[in-house]
């Protein structure tokens, strides 16, 4: 029997760029086999030596910078700084960040013990790593969204199979290369390759963790097949995020960004601007100006546009779908859609009613509605009362007042005065609320994201019996009802220790040798009394 294949064309011009076998089950069982060894000898390693091999990818991305760039050009039909920008450079910062932390932020973490509670004890945390992770990507940052988390989870001491888009199968080939390259152990880092299908099979053999990145619809069926395990998931899902222009706001810089935030990547971007909302005292003069600008945009790749290809024909469905829809329903649009080959000339749409598509729906393409607004507090129940939460940005130059509207938004970020830009900031952890997803990566409680905690509780007690253990007594229900009196109620240590001291006489003895044992701790509680 042949194997079933997929051919990759390019969105440049539809040549086909390669036909690649669809990996079956047989051989998803195999990659897991190796996978599993490789991750064990992986978690034996410690952090640092772990990112010896990190420190060697950083490097050889930049070595193979040029090469890189132009494969994804074909690949994508992307403009080239946006690959440098949206693919290559949040990558960096992540891993100069990691680099720099991650031994910190994998370290185990004491936490102190309460004397009475829990004397003579000793407590702590550990990250473990999960064993394997499937990392399941998509197509419109095909190598970051891979890269970031397969990074993440290798540096936390995971093995990772990953599944690309099947719109962008060649990336799989760059990063085996890179990570052959740098000499990772063989295993560590496998890919297969599919659609749909593949994808469930891949989860369906059992990864210890799912990293999913895409759509709602698959992200559910994602979230299915991992409960049958069951194994936990991270689903970072798509958006529909809005900018909120006050009349006090930087214009210039604002019509800028959202030339940005709604058309670099062709849209195509989980935290595009898809809705524009701008106080109406301005609305006109800023529709005006950003209509003109965005007249004046150039689409191409390579170095020769500001807007580049659009990744499949199905996405240049939607695109089309929900222009059409919006101006059957009254919009008026900067100009009429134009969609050569792959490429789709940016369109500013007013006049937005609520049902229409491009209101309730990702659109994930080069479209941006713009909608005038009095009152700030209607967009904020407006934007709350919606299935996405992902990201949005808030324009003032009233930055406390900015702040406050933002922090009242349902999404998992939020910027004031600049668009898409903290998605990239490596400290800060980044994910969705609501239908945009749970979970979290980037950051320190990003990288933690792939391991689990495990606590841990050391007792130096040497005595026979613990006062909770049994035999039961009405003796000993007395005692711990003094206990948990003592400890929690809200009155006087005195007047506490007055109205328990009798029941608490049986622990008497107890208390003596732990509180000598642990004297220091006693000054504590002493300290924390007096509070
Ligand atoms: P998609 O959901 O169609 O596919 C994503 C990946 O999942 C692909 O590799 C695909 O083959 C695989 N897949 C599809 N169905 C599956 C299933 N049932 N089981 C297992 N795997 C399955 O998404 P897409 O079209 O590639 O990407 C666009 C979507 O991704 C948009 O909605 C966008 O907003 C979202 N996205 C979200 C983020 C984020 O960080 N939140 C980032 C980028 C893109």
């Amino acid at each position: 029997m042949t194997a079933k294949t997929i051919d990759v064309f390019s969105p440049i011009d539809g040549h086909l760029i390669e036909s690649y076998p669809v990996t079956n089950e047989a051989e998803i069982t195999a990659c897991y086999h190796q996978a599993r060894t490789a991750a064990q000898d992986w978690a034996d390693q410690t952090v640092k030596q772990r990112l010896i091999y990190i420190r060697a990818i950083r490097q050889q991305l930049i070595n193979d910078l040029e090469t890189i760039t132009e494969q994804l050009v074909t690949v994508t039909g992307k403009v080239k700084t946006e690959i440098l920008m949206g693919e290559i450079y949040p990558l960096m910062e992540m891993l100069r960040y990691y680099e720099k932390n991650a031994e910190k932020i994998l370290s185990s973490q004491s936490v102190s013990t309460s004397p009475l509670g829990f004397p003579n004890a000793e407590a702590y945390y550990s990250y473990r790593p999960y064993g394997v992770v499937a990392v399941i990507s998509p197509w419109n940052f095909p190598l970051q969204l891979t890269l970031y988390p397969l990074l993440s989870a290798l540096i936390a001491g995971n093995a990772v199979i990953f599944k690309p888009s099947e719109l962008s199968l060649p990336v799989a080939e760059i990063i085996l290369s890179l990570c052959n390259a740098c000499g990772l152990p063989k295993g560590l880092v496998q890919y297969v390759m599919g659609e749909a299908e593949t994808g469930q099979q891949l989860i369906a053999q059992h990864p210890d963790l799912v990293f999913f990145t895409g759509g709602l619809q698959a992200g559910r069926r994602v979230m299915q097949a991992a409960a049958q395990h069951p194994v936990p998931v991270i689903l970072e899902l798509g958006g529909k995020d809005a900018m909120l222009v006050l009349a006090d706001a930087q214009i210039e810089r604002a019509i800028n960004a959202t030339l940005y935030g709604a058309f670099s990547n062709s849209g195509q971007v989980c935290i595009s601007t898809e809705l524009l909302y701008i106080e109406a005292t301005i609305f006109n003069d800023f529709l005006d100006r950003l209509c003109q600008r965005v007249t004046a945009m150039t689409v191409g790749h390579g170095q020769q546009g500001d807007v580049g290809a659009i990744s499949s024909t199905a996405q240049l469905a939607i695109i089309e779908a929900h222009y059409q829809d919006a101006i059957a329903k009254g919009a008026k649009a900067s100009a009429p859609l134009s969609i050569q080959g792959h490429y789709v000339r940016p369109v500013v749409l007013w006049n937005i009613q609520d049902d229409m598509r491009l209101m309730q729906e990702e659109t994930f393409g080069p479209l941006l509605a713009v909608i005038p607004f009095t009152d700030v507090e209607n967009v904020i129940t407006t934007l709350n009362a919606t299935e996405h939460g992902l990201n949005a940005s808030v324009w003032s130059q009233n930055i406390k007042h900015a702040v406050r509207i933002a922090e009242r938004l349902q999404v998992g970020n939020w910027v004031v005065n600049d668009v898409l830009k903290n998605a990239g900031h490596p400290r800060l952890p980044f994910g969705g609320v609501k239908n945009s997803g749970f979970g979290r990566y980037h950051g320190a409680e990003g990288l933690r994201s792939f391991c689990y905690s495990v606590s841990a509780m050391l007792s130096h007690n040497r005595f026979e019996r613990e006062p909770n253990w049994f035999p039961y007594s009405d003796e000993s229900f007395t005692a711990m009802r003094a206990f948990i009196d003592t400890l929690f109620a809200d009155d006087s240590l005195w007047q506490r220790l007055r109205r328990n001291a009798r029941a608490l006489s049986a622990y008497q003895e107890y208390a003596a040798l732990n509180l000598k044992q642990h004297w220091r701790n006693f000054l504590i509680l002493i300290g924390r009394t007096r509070n």
